[in-house]
């Protein structure tokens, strides 16, 4: 199991050793969604997945 820090509140996140990159990972504190764009070794880099407030109308 590989650990990234969440950006937000500082909590370690779980990402399984087979991650894939374009994978989606989610803070279990905050929620917070991060998409792994990068993986080297051990060295995981990723980025905040925006999501946009979608008014459906309903
Ligand atoms: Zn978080």
């Amino acid at each position: 199991m590989k650990k990234i820090k969440c950006p937000d509140c500082g909590a370690d996140i779980d990402v399984p050793d087979d991650v894939m990159i374009n994978e989606i990972v989610a803070c279990p504190d905050c929620g917070l969604e991060l998409e792994i764009t990068k993986i080297e070794g051990d060295k995981l880099s990723y980025q905040r997945v925006v999501v946009e407030k979608e008014d459906w109308g309903e």
